[in-house]
């Protein structure tokens, strides 16, 4: 499932390529938004929150998409038209799993197999994420997101959810998914079931995902070395831990029937003992 740093990039080539150009074609194949119009129309911009996409058009209407598990959006040059004929898509805009095609002159893009999409008045876009917590990938997040994202996280550890549960809920923090749950964890040494309150400095752990996803943004805009390479623990499972060796495992986290999967290293990210918690509680 795409995380908030493929969201952004996706945000930031979307907006490189769409905005203050205008739509020549566009197709919403999706049932509530089949009759809905867009040509004509000038791409002002395109923002991620979360895990949620937001392209904003001239008229105050807005598409907001969801990836869901394996959604995507890519881009291709538009074809120059015949005299006559309206530009419009090709190649993989004709997919079965194709749900959305804005078409500029110069670009289309295309949204393949997207889990969510639908077109709101742009004064209520933001009604769509009222619930989420604060965005990890915000420019200004350790300074505005970071004390709401903890009080968030407070709230829900009391309930005695593990850590790894409660990174991946996204009304605490929005953006991070199984595989930065797993990164940040494991960069931590925290054992992913470790209940959410025994977790001595949750604001830095939240600041080392917030980090390994920037990494891997910039990675992808500077066509760097692919951060999938670079995972220590999320996809490992039997494969040596990098620090000491011991096989990578992998059990489940979350309530059935919505249970995810958290990779860790069973040496680094031991279970706490029974002793460990006797000493934090006295400190
Ligand atoms: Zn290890």
């Amino acid at each position: 499932m795409p995380e908030g740093d493929i969201l952004r990039r996706t945000a930031s080539t979307l907006d490189r390529a769409l905005s203050g150009h205008q739509l020549v074609a566009a197709e919403l194949r999706w049932p509530s938004a089949a009759g809905i119009d867009l040509v004509g129309r000038t791409v002002v911009g395109t923002h991620a929150y979360g895990k949620h996409l937001f392209t904003r058009f001239d008229d105050g209407r807005t598409l907001h998409t969801h990836l869901r598990m394996e959604g995507s959006w890519s881009l291709e040059p538009t074809r120059e038209p015949a005299p006559g004929v309206r530009a419009g898509p090709r190649g993989r805009a004709r997919g079965a799993f194709v749900r959305a095609v804005l078409t500029t002159a110069d670009w289309t893009a295309v949204g393949h197999r997207v889990g969510m999409l639908d077109v709101v008045p742009t004064r209520d876009d933001q009604s769509l994420i009222a619930h989420l917590g604060p965005d990890v990938l915000a420019d200004d997040f350790e300074i505005a997101g970071l004390p709401e994202a903890l009080e968030r996280y407070r709230r829900v550890a009391e309930r005695g959810v593990a850590v790894g549960e409660v990174l991946l809920d996204q009304t605490v923090l929005a953006g991070i998914g199984t595989i930065y749950m797993a990164e940040s964890l494991y960069a931590r040494r925290i054992w992913p079931w470790t209940p959410g309150a025994d977790v001595a400095d949750p604001a830095s752990l939240m600041m080392t995902a917030r980090v390994l996803m920037q990494r891997s943004v910039q990675a992808q805009e500077g066509g760097g070395p692919s951060p999938w390479t670079d995972r220590q623990a999320h996809g490992r499972s039997g494969e040596p831990c990098r620090r000491c060796a011991t096989p990578i495992a992998v059990g489940d986290i979350g309530q059935p029937p919505r249970q995810r999967p958290a990779f860790y290293c069973p040496t680094c990210q031991a279970a706490p003992t029974r002793s460990d918690r006797g000493v934090r509680g006295k400190t």
